[in-house]
């Protein structure tokens, strides 16, 4: 419903005409809010607030990037999470990198595979906003099998022992700022490194219509250090990211597959009896099934 048909409906409660907008080189997205500012912080790394909107709940925005909506983050916190941990099948422990709004966490530990996860961000800030004013978000914060590290997600991994994780995730924002070395050859081949045997890297991938070619040469550099065939592109929709359409790159040593090595029974029980909004047992597979204009691009 347009929100002047709302206002007629509900006198007084959607006055305010103030627009958040996630604005890039050629297009821009727009969120109604009410004007209120909950959080609002320039940490060491970047700027951080949270904002109330009409339609999508509390959001939480860095550098004046949409980070994620209370509204629509279940798609990408499901996402970043479940088809890595289903594929592998019984992950114990976990690195995440990145991730400081607590979604990515809260979804990994309804696995009871799951013994500790430890979760590595820069800016303290994003973890104070989230615990704050999102506490969908950051339920799972005090988490007994949690070590929650504030520190730079790259030097982490570089020093971390062979062989180390089940899995790594790396639930970094865009490549700018701190989250820059995020994308680089070095860093995925440290990623592999710390990974064992059977480990399974996830790692945000942009969008494949926007920052393409960030998109396309982060499954280029994945495909240079674990080989091509163990490298697999998967998408999902959300309606507050630049074009609403959203990628993840997933790696997999040991030869997992995520749609042969996937038992759709055990992922729709998962998905049930933990309430998912987003994933299922069908997501799960068609969610690496990629349009031809995706293909191209990866293959060219
Ligand atoms: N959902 C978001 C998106 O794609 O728009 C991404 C999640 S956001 C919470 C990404 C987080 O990565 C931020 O909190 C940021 O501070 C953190 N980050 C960026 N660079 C990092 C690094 N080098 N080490 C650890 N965390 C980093």
């Amino acid at each position: 419903m347009r929100s002047e048909a709302k206002e007629r409906q509900n006198p007084g409660k959607y006055t305010r005409n103030v627009w958040f907008t996630d604005k890039d080189d050629n297009q821009a997205l727009s969120i109604r809010y009410t004007g209120e500012v909950l959080f609002d912080k320039q940490s060491d790394f970047q700027k951080v607030k949270v904002l109330d909107t009409y339609a999508y709940g509390k959001m939480l925005t860095i550098d004046n990037m949409i980070m994620c909506t209370e509204k629509d983050e279940t798609h990408y916190h499901e996402m970043i999470a479940h088809p890595a941990m289903l594929t592998h099948g019984n992950a114990k422990n976990i690195l995440v990198i990145g991730g400081g709004d607590g979604g990515t966490i809260r979804e990994l530990l309804k696995h009871s595979s799951v013994e500790k996860v430890t979760m590595v961000e820069i800016d303290e800030a994003v973890v104070e906003a989230s615990k704050l004013h999102l506490p969908q978000l950051s339920s799972a914060f005090g988490h007994e099998k949690l070590d929650l590290i504030i520190g730079d997600g790259i030097k982490f991994v570089e020093d971390a022992a062979a062989g180390s994780y089940d899995i790594i995730i790396v639930d970094g924002s865009d490549p700018v700022g701190p989250a820059e070395g995020l994308f680089t050859n070095k860093f995925y081949q440290d990623c592999n490194k710390a990974l064992n045997d059977n480990g399974i890297l996830v790692a945000q991938g942009e969008s494949p219509m926007f920052n393409e070619q960030v998109f396309v040469e982060l499954n280029h550099a994945l495909k240079g250090v674990f080989g091509k065939e163990a490298v697999h592109c998967f998408t999902f929709s959300i309606p507050t990211y630049p074009t609403g359409i959203w990628s993840f790159q997933m790696a997999t040593k040991g030869g997992a597959h995520p749609t042969k090595n996937f038992d759709a029974d055990k992922s729709a029980a998962f998905a049930e009896s933990n309430n998912l909004n987003y994933y299922n047992e069908g997501i799960h597979t068609a969610a690496f099934a990629l349009p031809t204009f995706i293909k191209k691009k990866l293959n060219a």
